[in-house]
């Protein structure tokens, strides 16, 4: 992509975060301890927020620490996240991941990340085998403040019905790119905004244009002249 292209975007991101922000405020999240967010981020995938809370619930009750979830019985720690679904698969990956922390940093702590690179931060949390681009961006960013744009199915949509970027991009290398355009400190409230505008206007099967605070400022909306002709005027 062209600087000047990039630019273009880097304005027009600029713009929505404004909007948004106007729309939606300043979002708050929860802070958690690094080892807390990539327990809760890896039962939130394939999953609503509502069954990954239930799950994470279950697991600090039964278990009181997460050394203690590290080395339990596979099979008591599959049956606490049970209500996130899954939980063949994602029990195991929490223990394995929880296993070569330890392994590498002799405990299980990772706030030694902040002060990486975000790179070689996410690089690190990539090795540990079982974390994925959006799971090691949730963790970098909300525990450790590094500018990492974490991109989510509602993220990946949204950003590409504003335009936002190329249209066969995928999500991987959607965090890379949303990470370019997004105006510093910015990366949190937005990815958090556009979250909620998939969630709640802009959702998979039908975007509602017309109620939409960005419909002026997307490429859906005015290639879809129909999506948006009752637009009030804003
Ligand atoms: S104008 Fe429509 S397609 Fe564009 S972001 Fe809003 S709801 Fe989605």
């Amino acid at each position: 992509m062209s600087e000047s292209a990039l630019s273009r975007l880097r304005r027009k991101t600029l713009r929505i975060h404004q909007v948004l922000l106007e729309r939606y405020g300043e979002p708050r999240w929860t802070k958690l301890d690094g080892i807390s967010e990539l327990v809760a981020t890896i039962l939130s995938q394939n999953t609503n927020d509502g069954n990954r809370d239930l799950a994470y619930s279950r697991l600090r009750a039964r278990f009181p620490s997460w050394e203690a979830v590290r080395d339990a019985d596979p099979q008591a720690v599959i049956e606490a996240i049970r209500p996130a679904g899954l939980a063949n698969q994602k029990g195991p990956r929490i223990q394995s991941a929880l296993r070569r922390i330890t392994e590498i940093r002799g405990k299980l702590e990772l706030d030694f990340l902040a002060e990486m690179p975000l790179q070689e931060a996410r690089d690190w949390l990539l090795s540990l085998g079982g974390v994925g681009m959006k799971t090691a961006s949730i963790v970098l960013l909300f525990c450790y403040r590094h500018p990492a744009f974490p991109v989510d199915t509602h993220v990946h949509r949204v950003t590409g019905r504003l335009g936002l970027r190329p249209e066969k991009m995928n999500a991987d290398q959607t965090h890379l790119h949303m990470e370019a355009l997004c105006p510093a400190g910015a990366h949190g409230p937005l990815h958090l905004n556009l979250i909620r505008l998939g969630r709640e206007i802009c959702q998979a099967r039908r975007p509602n244009c017309p109620h939409c605070p960005l419909r002026r400022l997307c490429s859906y909306a005015q290639t879809h002249p129909s999506t948006s002709a009752c637009a009030p005027s804003r």
